[in-house]
């Protein structure tokens, strides 16, 4: 622990003033159950390469699926205290908070903002207690950043839809009980349309990807679709082209742009503990120009990306934050927390690389974050297309 007097936490710049009750006591309840309910269990998940399913419920309870939308059940949280539930989960593991993101951005969003009266009622008041859990079919073997050229199909006949194709690298995909898929229903990408699909439809399979040295603790699977019939009551009646999956991820890169500040105030947390600590030389490292100088670096990009973060907020609850605004602040905050991911492994020397310490876990969880919601060069591209008016995309 640092001395009395040395800096505590990260709030170097009281943004906590700028925060209501309301949102001190989500960050507060939140930082509760990660720290009593998931740490305990997340040590050995992350090693199995597991999800801890048993905690599910207990979000439920808490709020957390679908907590910034209204009705069916969702807790209708402002977009900050939203946001600084997200930081509170990754700060424990990034898989949890990838659970939270697509169960409520990615599956339960959709079917609040483009879903029928029908769907709404049957779907989101058990996904908000985490009885039904839900997965986000987009990304296939062959288009990752261009989704747009996806080949999952989804042909009519009648009054069903039968589709065909393979989706890939699937959060949450072996566990869900629902899966949002996408797919074309005519030759080019104004044609793909969201169609609601159960576990248990013939045709449908999900496999889980082994083998993965990141995000552990989180369920990843392919899913398999042969001529699987749905009805037209499954499909998603306001989603239009690849805007629709687009805002889902407006909406889940927005959590994220929170949720890494929370890994990188724990990877910068665990350095400085470290830092006063581990001494050598006959002093702590912490002591040491160099080590101070990455612990500065780290507390600089953490306050920066807090700062965005709060900003972005504000203009989300205002209505006006944009797709550019969220690909800036993802791109960032995901950037600089694996670098202070990386610079806090430096720090902690051998014991950087052991799951003793929450550092070596945190940097390769954020790996998977650099590259799903838009690659960080794709925000790239859509960052330099907002500055240029000029499409480098392709
Ligand atoms: P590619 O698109 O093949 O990119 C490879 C490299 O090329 C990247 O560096 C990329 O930035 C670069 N690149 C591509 N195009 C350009 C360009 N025009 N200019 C410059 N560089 C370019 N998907 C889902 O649909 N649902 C999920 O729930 C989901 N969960 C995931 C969970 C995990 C653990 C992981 C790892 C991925 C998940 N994804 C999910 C998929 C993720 O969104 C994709 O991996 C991501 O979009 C990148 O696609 P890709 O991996 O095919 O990489």
């Amino acid at each position: 622990m640092p001395a009395p007097d040395a800096l505590q936490g990260t709030d170097l710049f009281q943004l906590d003033d700028l925060l209501s009750e309301e949102q001190l006591l989500v960050r507060r309840t939140v930082r509760g159950f990660v720290q009593d309910e998931v740490m305990p269990v997340l040590k050995a998940h992350f090693r199995q390469g597991s999800f801890p399913e048993k905690l599910i419920p207990r979000m439920g309870e808490l709020g957390l699926l679908g907590a910034n939308l209204t009705g069916f059940g969702c807790a209708g949280m402002d977009a900050i205290a939203y946001g600084l539930a997200l930081q509170e989960l990754e700060r424990g593991d990034s898989g949890i908070r990838s659970f939270v993101s697509v169960q409520g951005s990615l599956c339960m969003y959709p079917i609040h903002a483009f879903g029928s009266d029908a769907q709404k009622e049957r779907w989101l008041p058990r996904m908000a207690t985490g009885e039904v859990v839900g997965c986000f079919g987009l990304t296939e073997p062959d288009f990752g950043s261009d989704p747009g050229g996806m080949r999952t199909t989804a042909r009519r006949e009648g009054d069903q839809w039968i589709l065909n194709g393979t989706k890939l690298w699937i959060t949450n995909g072996t566990q869900a009980h629902l899966a949002i898929v996408w797919a074309k229903t005519g030759p080019d990408q104004d044609s793909i349309r969201g169609f609601l699909v159960e576990r248990g439809t013939p045709g449908f399979s999900a496999r889980a990807i082994e083998g993965k040295f990141s995000m552990r603790a989180s369920d990843t699977a392919e899913l398999a679709l042969q001529d699987v019939r749905v009805p037209e009551s499954n499909r998603l009646p306001g989603a239009e082209g690849l805007k629709g999956p687009l805002k889902c991820l407006t909406q889940a890169r927005y959590g994220i742009a929170w949720g890494v500040t929370g890994a990188a105030i724990a990877c910068f947390e665990a350095a400085r503990d470290y830092a006063i600590s581990r001494v050598q030389f006959g002093k702590p490292i912490g002591g040491f120009q160099l080590t101070q100088e990455k612990l500065a670096q780290m507390l600089t990009e953490i306050v920066k990306a807090q700062l965005v973060n709060l900003r972005l907020g504000q203009l989300k609850e205002a209505g006006k934050a944009s797709h550019v605004h969220v690909s800036f602040a993802k791109r960032n905050n995901v950037a600089t927390a694996l670098d202070i991911a990386r610079g806090a492994r430096s720090i902690l020397g051998a014991n950087g690389i052991v799951d003793e310490y929450p550092v070596i876990r945190h940097l390769l969880n954020l790996e998977t974050v650099f590259t799903y919601e838009g690659t960080h060069e794709v925000h790239t591209l859509a960052l330099g297309r907002a500055i240029t008016g000029l499409d480098a995309f392709s």
